[in-house]
């Protein structure tokens, strides 16, 4: 991609009403633009993100054996009444009428409407266990919506829906979902800590939130150091093993870690001093088993092998994608911007032409650029008219994993040069040695 043909409104004055380094950066880089209050559009750097971002959350929930769908984001208010959610959900829920004066909501979540798709389609547990997960917008009337997209009315949450015969298999179920979003969380280049967590209006006893460590997280966390340094389940592993998954659950669960609302001040006191964390964090998933709350007010129920009826066992999984973008940027930048881990950079190469309309240089970048592509790296060639300071700073500022600098006095001596933004380490290549080089 060729930056004079791209759009990236990069800002120069830094934004006055961004108070998180992740807002200031987003809006700075380009990524995105506030519509509404809490309501953003995503711009192509910051849409190109959010896909990869989109992209590991997708490939994990396939591995663990979930199944992609996709709800719509208007539901019906009859849908919510027969859960008894309708009047209980309160502010949050954006309520709308359409032409026929009919009761419609924006969905903040989406248990109610998984539970009719289910129970439409499925009666015997032969047809059991199911996860169905969608990637979807939701509204919630934030109170204070804040720092961007990390707490924004409309965002992106991928959210998943257990369907078992008894406890024992929502376990199962929940276990997977566990795993899958251990793997997740360290596949973004993040190190999330399951902890344990107040149910709210979703309901039930079993709750996880997965939760990343930073200053400005607006949650207060409790927890043992060591969790830091837990090995991440490998690809490998077997998600019909029960035995197994909950060895790794029980494992992760063994030492202290609870949010505020769960925090037992005695259990911890009992944590030794030196592996004491009190901290804040960001909430960047959240995994609930919830056994019949819903399937036995609407009815979804199931012919066990004893040819009893039963309501199903339901579990629900959340995960916020455009928080997500925000909580990487929060641990990965520094004073001269972001710093995009490999597996979400919106490209991988930066090429900079030190002097475009220099035939020589202008050659050289195309020859490059067509090079990289087709050893399937993605490049943003700036090919701008603007001076090298201005080039070095943008893409310092957007953060790209490599940055490739061309220009008229090293290709004299037949080199360029190769930054990689995380060190800033500079190593000279000849341009036929870079493919290999960034293999
Ligand atoms: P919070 O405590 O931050 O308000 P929540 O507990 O209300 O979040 P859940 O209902 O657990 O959120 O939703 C699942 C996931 O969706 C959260 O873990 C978070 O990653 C994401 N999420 C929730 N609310 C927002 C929001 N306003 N903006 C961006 N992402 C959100
Ligand atoms: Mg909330
Ligand atoms: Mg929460
Ligand atoms: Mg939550």
């Amino acid at each position: 991609m060729r930056l004079s043909r791209y759009f990236l409104p990069i800002l120069r004055e830094t934004p006055k009403e961004a108070e998180i380094v992740s807002h200031r950066l987003m809006l700075r880089a380009g990524m995105i633009r506030q519509e509404s209050a809490g309501i953003y559009a995503w711009l192509p750097l910051g849409l190109a993100v959010l896909n990869r971002v989109c992209a590991v959350i997708r490939a994990e929930q396939d591995r663990s054996g979930a199944v992609e769908i996709l709800m719509p984001t208007i539901q019906s208010a009859e849908l919510w009444r027969e859960s008894g959610r309708y009047e209980a959900y309160g502010k949050e829920m954006l309520r709308i009428r359409d032409r026929h004066e009919r009761e419609m909501l924006f969905g903040p979540t989406n248990e109610e409407m998984v539970t009719e798709i289910f129970r439409a389609a499925i009666r015997s547990y032969k047809d059991l266990p199911k996860n169905l997960y969608q990637i979807q917008w939701k509204f919630r009337d934030e109170v204070r919506p804040r720092f961007g997209t990390m707490r924004s009315r409309e965002f992106l949450m991928k959210d998943a829906y257990s369907f078992d015969l008894d406890q024992a298999g929502a376990r199962h179920a929940y276990n997977k979902m566990f795993v899958a979003y251990l793997r997740t969380f360290a596949r973004l280049g993040l190190k999330a800590i399951p902890m344990r967590a107040e149910t709210g209006p979703i309901g039930g006893d079993l709750s996880h939130e997965f939760i990343i460590l930073a200053q400005t997280g607006e949650s207060e966390v409790f927890c043992d150091r060591a969790y830091l340094d837990f090995p991440v389940p490998a690809a490998g592993t077997d998600f019909d093993d029960v035995a197994g998954l909950q060895g790794i659950v029980d494992h992760w669960t063994s030492r202290y870690a609870a949010t505020s609302e769960m925090h037992d001040a005695d259990a911890f006191a009992a944590v030794p001093e030196a592996e004491r964390m009190a901290a804040r964090g960001i909430e960047v998933g959240h995994i609930f088993y919830f056994g019949t709350k819903y399937s036995e007010p609407m009815g979804a129920r199931v012919t066990g092998p004893d040819g009893q009826e039963r309501p199903v066992h339901m579990g629900s999984y959340g995960i916020g994608p455009s928080r997500l973008v925000a909580a990487i940027i929060e641990a990965s930048h520094d004073e001269a911007g972001i710093v995009w881990p490999d597996a979400v950079a919106p490209f991988d190469v930066a090429l900079l032409n030190l002097k475009t309309g220099d035939a020589a240089t202008d050659a050289a970048c195309a020859s490059i650029q067509g090079e990289l592509e087709a050893a399937g790296l993605t490049v943003l060639y700036d090919d701008r008219d603007e001076r090298p300071g201005a080039k070095f700073a943008s893409a310092d500022l957007i953060g790209l994993p490599w940055q490739v600098i061309v220009g008229p006095k090293g290709l004299a001596d037949g080199m360029i040069e190769l930054k990689r933004r995380a060190t800033g380490a500079r190593e000279s290549v000849a341009p036929q040695a870079l493919v290999e080089r960034l293999r």
